[in-house]
């Protein structure tokens, strides 16, 4: 029996999450629920952000779906030390699971190519993931300095970083349409050549019946919305990821429409990347779908059940048409867009 930990946290994360595990519960009888403390909601109840309660409970879960994190800007726990804030729950929980490997799934659903800021025939099928490395190069390495007018930072990877990632990323594409483009700037980092390197030879050692690709990560920015439809699956470094994964976000033209994974060697964490959005908490209006989208990559990346993680998918573009809510157009509450995909789940059985 599977157990997920599961965080709501704060503002609008209650309610998404409780829709996701909704779902969960129709897809997959098997799993179990533990609820716990994280962000604000911790800070309320026991003055920590990540308390001990909820970091003890990771020690016994195979998977971890996160609502959000954080107040509203005007909120006293922004007057808190900075360690004390809600959102530095959410980084340490990251760094306890040692998640190294981001997963954002950029995807067009069909029906919605309008809200895209792309012309429709340039959104109509997107379908890309984006894999991004997570605890190294320039963001963590301690070779860093500001020294009076000279200051300086350091991108280094070694070889086993390189590999732990491209691997998610290969291991992702055998169950997709089996190309990856990785990103790097080799013609001018001596860092890229050898993520080149290795994320090729690994290719060749243990994934050969897959495409592999090799892309500049300038030539990449431009390419990823004047042609997205080139792309399946993009693996690269921390600081190209994180530019790259926020560019390619706004694609798809909702931020309820956007789930994510972050993947380790111990359990995953799965949550939608839109905030806490204090200005529609508790209004029961909030769109769940990247919550229930977050949960479906929690079975196909955390639990191995790709079936079921497809399901999910299926019903979840069956609702967006016939249960829209309102940031994408339509007037559907939270509960009316989970009892739609719950309706969709039952007929596709
Ligand atoms: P963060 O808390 O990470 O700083 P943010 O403040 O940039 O995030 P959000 O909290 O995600 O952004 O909210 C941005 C806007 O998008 C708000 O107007 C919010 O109501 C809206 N929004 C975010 N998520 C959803 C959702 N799931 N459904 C409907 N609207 C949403
Ligand atoms: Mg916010």
């Amino acid at each position: 029996m599977p157990k997920v930990v599961t965080l709501p946290g704060d503002g609008i994360g209650p309610e998404v999450t409780a829709a996701a595990v909704a779902v969960l519960r129709e897809v997959a009888p098997d799993l179990t629920f533990e609820e716990h403390l994280l962000g604000g909601a911790a800070i309320e109840a026991t003055g920590e952000p990540f308390p001990q309660a909820t970091r003890d409970a990771l020690k016994t879960a195979d998977a971890v779906l996160l609502g959000t994190v954080g107040g509203a800007q005007n909120s006293p726990w922004n007057q808190l030390p900075r360690h004390l804030r809600p959102e530095s729950g959410l980084l340490a929980l990251r760094k306890a699971l040692g998640v190294y490997a981001n997963l954002r799934p950029v995807r067009v659903q069909p029906g919605l190519e309008h809200l895209s800021p792309l012309k429709p025939e340039l959104s109509r099928g997107v379908d890309i993931l984006i894999v991004r490395e997570l605890l190294g190069g320039i963001y963590f390495d301690q070779d860093r300095k500001i020294d009076g007018d000279t200051a300086y930072n350091t991108m280094r990877y070694t070889t086993p970083e390189v590999e732990r990632i491209a691997r998610i990323a290969f291991w992702a594409a055998e169950q997709r349409k089996g190309r990856v483009t990785s990103v790097d700037k080799a013609n001018v980092l001596e860092v890229s050549e050898l993520w080149r390197r290795d994320v090729t030879a690994l290719r060749d050692r243990e994934y050969p019946r897959l495409h592999l690709n090799h892309e500049y990560v300038d030539s990449v920015a431009m390419l990823i919305v004047s042609d997205p439809a080139r792309y399946d699956v993009i693996v690269t470094e921390n600081l190209f990821g994180d530019i790259l994964s926020d560019l390619a976000a706004v694609i798809p033209g909702s931020l309820g429409l956007m789930p994510s994974a972050s993947l380790g060697d111990g359990p995953g964490l799965f949550e939608p990347i839109h905030g806490s959005a204090p200005d529609i908490a508790g209004q029961g209006v909030a769109n769940p779908a990247a919550a229930i989208m977050s949960a479906a990559m929690l079975l196909r990346h955390g639990l191995d059940q790709p079936h079921a993680a497809a399901k999910i998918d299926g019903a979840v573009s069956q609702a967006l048409k016939t249960a829209p809510t309102r940031d994408i157009g339509g007037t559907a509450g939270t509960q009316e867009f989970t009892a739609a995909v719950l309706q969709a789940l039952g007929r596709a059985d």
